[in-house]
Order: structure tokens, then C-alpha cells, then sequence
């Protein structure tokens, strides 16, 4: 058997954290007319590092297959648009960037955050590994790299004499294949007084949460605080304030400097977190290796809901098409003999149909006309919104089931 080694430390990795089988790339929706072709389907088996913990899935396709053409554009969805305003004007008040600050996103998608920057007269630089996102940024004007950043990106622009004031990125610590290197990069395009921040989901509410959906092949790390930390001391730069955010489920921002800056100083907040997070055992390896039991369990729950309501002659429908269904319905082997369809209000997955699971997808109308008894909400994030577009389900006795964190039916 080939071994593999910590993308951080490099120590062979043998420890499971969970194992969920064979799955394909949760993004890969399938069209009509590839039905019949072969799928192709990869290992997501997570393991514990047993010597610095960091939780993280073999490698199995390269990053530019998965990433080379990205369907999502942050810029439909309102509540990071949102989100993006506040941590622009958060920012600015707090760290007093002004017309000479120079801020650099990495994996900056269309240039929705930096255009906020960009508005306050900053200098603003984006990298952005998708060739068709990023020409989007770029006719919009943001300057935007098409390449995926690391210690060859932060040479090349330091010799050009550019570094960051402020470094930041959202939702791609998680996706970095190369983690050393990307953090190295970032050691060398920051100013002696610069901030990075970087926001990621926090393995402690994918713990807690029973989150396992969020485990895809795009997701290569999965961070705690104390790890995460170690790994940016490695390279000579201190976290020195923390955020916890909602966003994912739960994540986390950190606040990072150099390590030589003595003009920052640590918040009561790391301590606190750092504290809360070894409380939680996360420095013992027996606690990753429980998760597994708990996921476990989950599928078995689904399963014998579904298999009583098919027996009972009820009709499950799905609503959403979000990527961490595809985990989910792939690891329990849920196919169109437990859910009919589902839904989905993006127009791009419509009349597509789920990976691996080829269960359809259609636009939410469907669902008044085959009047189902249950509808099993795959986005479960978003249960308290979805419940509420889609009351009219219950005039037919219709009844709102959530996965996660355990199968539920709603009241
Ligand atoms: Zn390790």
C-alpha cells in the first residue's frame, strides 16, 4: 500500500478520522446527455495526523481539474455580498488602511470583496487560479493573477517590489493542496506591519455539529484553532486575534502577523479559544478518532427513516442541490428509490441531475405539483429560510426533514 504524509509535517498518516466511501467530485453535475457515460469516483477517506492532528484528505485529483473552471460566482449570493461590506468597513476602521494601502485577496473569485476596497481609493490586487471567474474580475477592473498562489507568486511580485498591507482570504486555507508553500508565499508578500486574515470552517462545529456533509474532495485540510496556529508559527507569523463567524456552519477569521511585529497585541480571544478547544480534547488523538462512530450513526438514522417512510407509501423529495448533499445521499447510498427529485432555485442546476446519484434536479414548482409528504432540506444550514419560502407545503400536510446535525422531522 502507497503511504501518504502530512501536507504539514510530513509524518506518514495511517489514523482514520471517517471513512465515507467512494464518491465523485461533489460539484460534478451531471447533464442529461452524459447519463450514460462512466462517472468517475474517488476515495473520501479523512485522516488524523498522529503527531501535529491536522485533519486532512489524501490528495486524489489535481488542483487544476478541480478548480480550472469554477461554476460558482460569489457575487449571486446576497448574504456574502453582505458580509463582504462588513468586513471591508471592519477593516478600514480598525486597522486604519487609507489611498496608500495595498490589499491583496487570494482567491478572490469575480472581485466582489476587493471592489469594496477598490471603491475607498485602496490599491488592490487579486489571484485567482479559475481563468473564467477571474476575467470576470477583470472586466470589472479589479487586477486580478490568473494562477494559483504560493512561494512562486509572493517572489515574483516582491520583485516587483508590491507587498501587502493587507493579505486575506476567504474559504481557501481548506482548499490548498500545497500548505507550506501557500503559507511561506504569504510570509514573503506581507509588510513588516501588514495583517493576513483568513477565514476557513472551524473543525470544532464540524465536530460538534456532526457536519461530515462538509467533507469533500475540495476540501483537503480541515482546521481547529491550535493547528492552525502551529502551522502559521512554523513560518514566522503569529495569530493574534480571533473571530468566530457563522458562516459554513461555523467559521473561523483569524488575525495574523509576523512574528518580529511587536505592535499587535494578542486578544484575550486566542487564549480564550485556544483554551476552550484543548478543553475539548483537541490535543488527544482518542477525540478524532470517536467522529467516525457518530457518522456512523447519522447514515444508519437517515436510512431507517427513508426505509419506514417507503414502506409507510410515502414520497420523499429533496429541496436544494448543495455540494455537501452529494456527500451526504453518495455516502448513504440514497438514489431516486428513496428520494424522487429534488429542487434547487439556481437555473445552472436545473434539469441536471446529482453526481454519483443522478437523482434530477428540477425547479422548486415541481414540488407543488407531486404534493409530497416529506421534504428532506439538504442545505439543513438554511432550514429556518427554507421553511418559510416554502410554507405552503404544509397545506397538504407536507413535513420538513433536516440530516444534520441528526435526522429530524420539523415541527
Ligand atoms: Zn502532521
Amino acid at each position: 500500500m502507497q503511504t501518504i504524509s502530512c501536507r504539514f509535517c510530513g509524518t506518514s498518516l495511517h489514523r482514520t478520522f471517517v471513512d465515507l466511501g467512494v464518491s465523485p467530485l461533489a460539484n460534478a453535475y451531471v447533464e442529461p446527455q452524459e447519463l450514460q457515460r462512466m462517472e468517475p469516483f474517488y476515495p473520501l477517506r479523512v485522516y488524523v495526523c498522529d503527531a501535529c492532528y491536522l485533519v486532512q484528505l489524501e490528495e486524489y485529483q489535481s488542483p487544476e481539474q478541480i478548480f480550472g473552471d469554477y461554476a460558482y460566482f460569489s457575487s449571486y449570493s446576497d448574504s456574502w455580498l453582505q458580509h463582504a461590506r462588513d468586513y471591508t468597513a471592519h477593516m478600514i476602521a480598525r486597522f486604519a488602511f487609507d489611498a496608500s494601502s495595498q490589499i491583496v485577496e487570494i482567491a478572490s473569485n469575480d472581485g466582489y470583496l476587493l471592489r469594496y476596497f477598490k471603491e475607498r481609493g485602496m490599491a488592490v490586487l487579486g489571484v485567482e487560479p479559475a481563468r473564467n471567474v477571474a476575467e470576470v474580475a477583470i472586466e470589472a477592473g479589479i487586477p486580478t493573477l490568473i494562477e494559483f498562489f504560493g512561494t512562486h507568486t509572493a517572489r515574483s511580485l516582491a520583485a516587483q517590489g508590491k507587498h501587502a498591507d493587507l493579505l486575506l482570504g476567504n474559504n481557501i486555507l481548506a482548499h490548498v493542496p500545497a500548505l507550506n508553500d501557500f503559507i511561506m508565499g504569504m510570509k514573503i508578500l506581507l509588510k513588516p506591519q501588514g495583517v493576513i486574515t483568513m477565514e476557513f470552517p472551524h473543525l470544532l462545529c464540524l465536530m460538534k455539529s456532526n457536519q461530515f456533509d462538509t467533507i469533500y474532495h475540495e476540501h483537503f485540510s480541515y482546521f481547529s484553532f491550535i493547528v492552525v496556529e502551529k502551522i502559521f508559527a512554523k513560518h514566522g507569523l503569529t495569530v493574534f486575534d480571533v473571530k468566530e463567524l457563522p458562516t459554513h456552519g461555523g467559521s473561523l477569521r483569524i488575525y495574523t502577523c509576523h512574528a518580529e511585529d511587536a505592535s499587535k497585541a494578542l486578544t484575550h480571544r486566542v487564549q480564550e479559544l485556544r483554551s476552550r478547544e484543548l478543553r475539548h480534547g483537541f490535543n488527544e488523538l482518542a477525540t478524532y478518532t470517536t467522529f467516525a462512530e457518530q457518522v456512523q450513526a447519522t447514515k444508519r438514522a437517515l436510512l431507517a427513516f427513508l426505509i419506514t417512510a417507503k414502506q409507510e407509501g410515502k414520497a420523499v423529495v429533496g429541496y436544494g442541490a448543495p455540494a455537501k448533499g452529494n456527500t451526504l445521499l453518495n455516502y448513504c447510498g440514497i438514489r431516486t428509490d428513496f428520494l424522487d427529485y429534488t429542487v434547487d432555485r439556481s437555473p445552472h442546476k436545473q434539469g441536471r441531475f446529482l453526481p454519483g446519484t443522478h437523482i434530477p434536479i428540477y425547479h422548486p414548482d415541481k414540488i407543488k405539483e407531486t404534493r409530497p409528504d416529506y421534504l428532506l432540506i439538504l442545505p439543513w444550514n438554511l432550514k429556518d429560510e427554507i421553511q418559510e419560502q416554502m410554507a405552503h407545503v404544509r397545506e397538504w400536510g407536507c413535513r420538513f426533514v433536516v440530516p444534520i446535525p441528526r435526522v429530524e422531522v420539523l415541527e
